[in-house]
């Protein structure tokens, strides 16, 4: 794959993202997919849709794990639902991740990608090492199949997420760097945060995003790539300055206005393209 290819992040009918027909529509050629649930999973649908990515020549980069019952409707509701972090949850999602991983290898990609959820911040509470315990178990499970984790940003600090990654200790395990989640969640600047955690960042989100004017009880809002607070131009250099070459898939979160989500993700793609061309030449 070229470096830096502009990519997007998409969805198999329902879910998080944009639909195959808009990505053919931008002329992208590279998707991180929003994982289907448990009913869609399957080997039939995987194939077809493989037929379907390869008619329009377009890669998934990522698979994203997107678990029922998640709600990102406040900071709050996100601490209860999110990912791995609910212990009552962390036993079925970890058998789901497992499933996730597998429907992965059929559509050829050995990348997952996960949030999740609000790390305990006390490392040496029961809750924490069953965290770490969890991870490595299914870290050790993704490299028997010759794939890799990678950890979505935003409700740590930098700092946070370093320890955490240190502690789990395996090579399997990085991070999709979404710098205005560091913004939504109020969790620190993210272009020091992106420098700190360089050498694990193997995927990103080009998305955009204002402050709170109560950072980390209230969201942020997120804006078009290039019209926030994460200095786009800045977050490039800082990608090249870190050695990343992976695509930049942009994400734009407005669901339920399709046609606005495709307008902007065009927007962003002008502005990326002018930018790489400032930025690499
Ligand atoms: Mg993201």
């Amino acid at each position: 794959m070229d470096k830096y290819p502009i990519g997007v992040f998409a969805s198999i009918g329902a879910g998080l993202g944009v639909r195959l027909e808009v990505v053919e529509e931008l002329g992208i050629h590279s998707v991180q997919l929003c994982c289907p649930h448990k009913e869609d999973r399957t080997e039939e649908n995987a194939r077809e849709f493989i037929q379907k990515l390869e008619k329009i020549g377009v890669k998934i980069s990522v698979v994203f794990c997107d678990f029922k019952g998640e709600s990102y409707a406040t900071i709050q509701k996100t601490k209860e639902t999110i990912g791995l972090v609910p212990p009552t949850l962390r036993n079925e999602r970890k058998q789901e991740i497992r499933e996730i991983a597998d429907f992965a290898k059929v559509l050829g990609c050995d990348r997952i990608g996960i949030h999740i959820g609000f790390i305990p911040h006390e490392t040496d509470s029961d809750d924490y090492r069953d965290l770490v315990a969890s991870l490595q178990e299914l870290a050790d499970y993704l490299k028997a199949q010759g794939q890799a984790f990678h950890l979505e940003t935003g409700q740590e600090k930098a700092d946070g997420l370093l320890q955490f990654l240190t502690d789990v200790g395996r090579d399997n395990v990085f991070i999709n760097f979404d710098p205005a989640n560091m913004i939504l969640y109020g969790s620190g600047e993210p272009i020091p945060a992106l420098k700190k955690l360089g050498k694990y960042v193997r995927s990103c989100h080009c998305k955009d995003a204002k402050w709170s004017d109560q950072p980390g009880e209230t969201w942020g809002a997120e804006v078009p790539f290039g019209t926030g607070d994460v200095n786009a131009k800045l977050f490039l250099e800082t990608l090249k300055e870190i050695g990343y070459e992976g695509p930049l898939t942009i994400e734009r979160e407005i669901p339920a206005e399709p046609e606005r989500q495709k307008a902007e993700i065009s927007q962003a793609m002008e502005l990326i393209e002018s930018l790489k061309k400032e930025i690499w030449g």
